[in-house]
């Protein structure tokens, strides 16, 4: 198989209260893996056989696109969560944040907002263009920056699926309480 199920840095239980045990075995385990299975089966006998992630995601479509951009998005997604994470973020990441949001806090309500207004299934994104400036970016189902030619570097999931059970249909409960575990290390290192 080509793609393989991404590794989580932290137990299954960690990342609770915010996203309980439960959620993180059936998205990451049951959803994601899902998502990974079909894309490794669709991929074959094409010429995106060889092809990685990201080249696929920007120059397929249909099923092959939605799953290979949900396996980005969620591979983007699981690697920048720590049961240590929170605080604010630091460095040139700060800056550029505040360069274009005023403040982290500014920015934080920005994110909420836009990921409480997208209707039904999809992503908030931060991400970066080629000089480094910063937005926030809205996709639907399994979109991703990077099909804009952007580079993602934090994303929260508003698929129904990352947070029913632990939220049921209060999406913008789930939003504010992600900063607790967002690991601001690792979306600066992507920056
Ligand atoms: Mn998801």
């Amino acid at each position: 198989m080509k793609f393989e199920l991404v590794k989580l840095s932290y137990a299954v239980s960690d990342l609770e209260p915010v996203i309980s045990r439960q959620t993180v075995e059936f998205h990451h385990g049951k959803h994601l893996q899902t998502y990974v299975n079909n894309l490794n089966n669709l991929i074959q006998g094409t010429k995106f056989e060889d092809a990685g992630l990201e080249i696929i995601v920007r120059e397929s479509e249909g099923a092959m696109f939605n799953n290979a951009g949900q396996v980005l998005n969620h591979n983007l997604y699981f690697t920048q969560f720590s049961p240590a994470g929170g605080g604010e973020p630091s460095g040139k990441l700060s800056a550029a944040i505040n360069a274009a949001w005023g403040s982290s806090d500014n920015f934080r309500k920005e994110f909420e907002a836009a990921g409480v207004s997208l209707f039904g299934s999809g992503w908030v994104w931060l991400a970066k263009d080629r000089d480094g400036k910063l937005s926030i970016v809205r996709e639907a189902n399994a979109g991703n920056p990077v099909t804009k030619g952007l580079t993602p570097l934090l994303g929260f999931d508003v698929w129904e699926h990352a947070y029913y059970l632990d939220y049921q249909n209060r999406r913008v409960d789930h939003l504010k309480d992600l900063w607790k575990i967002v690991d601001w290390t690792a979306v600066g290192n992507r920056y």
